[in-house]
């Protein structure tokens, strides 16, 4: 079975994003990878992370509402307008910054 896949090259970090064909909508569909278990970083040190991932201690957003994700957040801009896949700009601690 031919699969495919959509190629992102944003701000240095590079990545192939697998598709999925779903039936019910017809269409292809982005297949996410976990980027807390397998990390991508632009080469200024920000993580890639998806829009819908929960949210972390260290966000900020406008609205009160009860449950946040990274999409509603301050610090996050998608990297393309066919995705969601984004990258959280929030300063992190040195600690928990990529080595560069
Ligand atoms: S975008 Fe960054 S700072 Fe905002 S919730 Fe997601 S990981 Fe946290």
């Amino acid at each position: 079975m031919e699969t495919k896949s959509r190629h992102y090259e944003f701000e240095g970090a590079v990545l192939d994003v697998p598709l999925y064909y779903d039936k019910l909508a017809d269409m292809y569909i982005e297949e996410y990878r976990d980027f807390k278990e397998n990390p991508v970083w632009t080469s200024d040190g920000y993580p890639l992370t998806h829009a819908a991932e929960d949210d972390c201690p260290c966000g900020d957003w406008d609205d009160p509402q009860e449950f946040h994700d990274c999409g509603s957040c301050r610090y996050f801009s998608l990297i393309a307008s066919d995705t969601l896949i984004g990258v959280c700009r929030r300063e992190m601690p040195v600690q928990h910054r990529r080595k560069k």
